[in-house]
C-alpha cells in the first residue's frame, strides 16, 4: 500500500460518549475536509467513552482512510483529550473542533484561507451569536472572560473556545509546555503568535448531551484562575503582611494597658503570646506564598518572550528592508 501523504491540515476532535452525535458529525465533516483539495487527517481523540463512539469510529475507519482513532484509556477529560491530539497531529495546520457540530466544519476552509491570505499562525473561532447557549451558560461564559482578564489573561478573545487553527509552530509550542491543566483557550494566546479571528454562530447540539456538567465548568475556571494568575497567592500574602501588622499593633497595645494598669492579672501575657506568634505566623506564610509562586510560575515553564524574526536567518526581512 502506498504510504498517506503527508497531511498539510489535522483536525483534531476530542469525543466522550458521543455515539449518538457521531453519523451526523462524519457527515458533516467529511464533505467538508474532502472539499480542501488538500492531504488532511483526522485526529479522532476517544476519551474514555463508555458507550458505541469506538465501536463507530472503529467502523468509520473502514470507509475513511483518513481518520485515525487516539484511544485513551481513560476518561481525562475535554482538555485533556484535546492535548493528547494536538501531541498526535502531523498536519502544517491544525484546527480543533467538538464533536456535538456546536462548531459548524464548514468555518475551516475559511480558517484555513485567512491563515493563508493574512500571514498568521492562528485563528481563533469567536461565537458571535451565542443564542443557543442557555442564559445560564452565557452569563457564567461572560462572567469567565471577564474575570480573566482582570486576572491579566490578556489577548484571549471573547468568547473564544476551542474552536481554532493553528500553525504548526503554534502547536509546537503548545505540546513543549509541560503543565499540568492547560487551558488552551488562555494559554493559546498567551504564547503570542500573530493570530486572527473569524465569526461563527454557536449551533446548538445536534444530538447527544453536553459532557460539561457543573463540576466540570467550575474546574475549568479553577485551572483557568490558578493558571493564569498568582492573584489569589498575592492575596493570601497581603493578608499575612496585614494580620502581621496587626498582630503587632495588638501587642503593642497590649503592652501600654500593662503599663497604665488598665488590666487584669494574666491578660497581658496571653494577648503578648497570641500576638507575637500570629504575627509571625503570617508573615511567614506571606515569605511562603511568595516562593510558592515564583515555583509556580518557573514550572510553568511559559516563554518570557517570543522571537518573530530574525535577520539573520529571515529571508522575507532581508529583503524588505532594502
Ligand atoms: N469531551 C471530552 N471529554 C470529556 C468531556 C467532553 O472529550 O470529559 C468532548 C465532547 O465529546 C465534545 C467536547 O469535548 O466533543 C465538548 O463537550 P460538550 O459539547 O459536552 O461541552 P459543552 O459544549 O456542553 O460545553
Ligand atoms: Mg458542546
Amino acid at each position: 500500500m502506498p504510504s498517506a501523504p503527508h497531511p498539510v491540515l489535522s483536525v483534531v476532535v476530542p469525543m466522550y460518549d458521543e455515539a449518538e452525535v457521531l453519523p451526523l458529525f462524519v457527515e458533516r465533516l467529511r464533505p467538508v475536509l474532502d472539499g480542501l483539495d488538500e492531504p488532511y487527517e483526522l485526529v479522532a481523540v476517544d476519551d474514555g467513552s463508555r458507550d458505541r463512539t469506538p465501536v463507530l469510529l472503529q467502523a468509520a475507519r473502514r470507509t475513511w482512510p483518513q481518520l485515525r482513532v487516539l484511544r485513551l484509556r481513560a476518561n481525562a477529560g475535554h482538555q485533556a483529550a484535546i492535548s493528547a491530539g494536538l501531541a498526535a497531529a502531523r498536519g502544517d495546520w491544525v484546527v480543533t473542533l467538538d464533536a456535538d457540530l456546536q462548531d459548524p466544519p464548514e468555518v475551516i476552509p475559511e480558517m484555513i484561507a485567512r491563515a493563508r491570505a493574512e500571514g498568521v499562525d492562528v485563528v481563533y473561532g469567536v461565537r458571535t451569536d451565542r443564542s443557543s447557549d442557555t442564559a445560564f451558560k452565557r452569563r457564567t461564559a461572560h462572567l469567565f472572560y471577564a474575570t480573566m482578564r482582570l486576572m491579566g489573561a490578556t489577548g484571549a478573545p471573547d468568547h473564544a473556545g476551542d474552536y481554532r487553527l493553528m500553525s504548526r509552530a503554534t502547536v509546537d509550542a503548545v505540546n513543549a509546555l509541560p503543565e499540568d491543566h492547560r487551558v488552551l483557550r488562555l494559554v493559546v494566546p498567551a504564547l503570542g503568535f500573530p493570530s486572527t479571528t473569524v465569526g461563527y454562530a454557536r449551533q446548538e447540539r445536534a444530538a447527544g448531551t453536553s459532557k460539561y456538567p457543573l463540576a466540570t465548568m467550575v474546574r475549568l475556571s479553577l485551572d483557568s484562575v490558578t493558571g493564569f494568575s498568582r492573584a489569589p497567592l498575592k492575596l493570601a500574602t497581603w493578608f499575612g503582611l496585614g494580620g502581621f501588622l496587626l498582630a503587632v499593633a495588638l501587642l503593642g497595645y497590649a503592652l501600654v494597658a500593662k503599663l497604665t494598669g488598665h488590666t487584669i492579672a494574666g491578660w497581658t501575657s496571653t494577648v503578648m503570646i497570641v500576638a507575637a506568634f500570629s504575627a509571625l505566623q503570617l508573615l511567614c506564610l506571606g515569605i511562603l506564598g511568595e516562593y510558592v509562586g515564583r515555583i509556580y510560575t518557573s514550572l510553568q515553564r511559559r516563554p518570557t518572550y517570543y522571537v518573530a524574526h530574525d535577520s539573520l536567518t529571515d529571508e522575507r526581512e532581508r529583503h524588505t528592508l532594502h
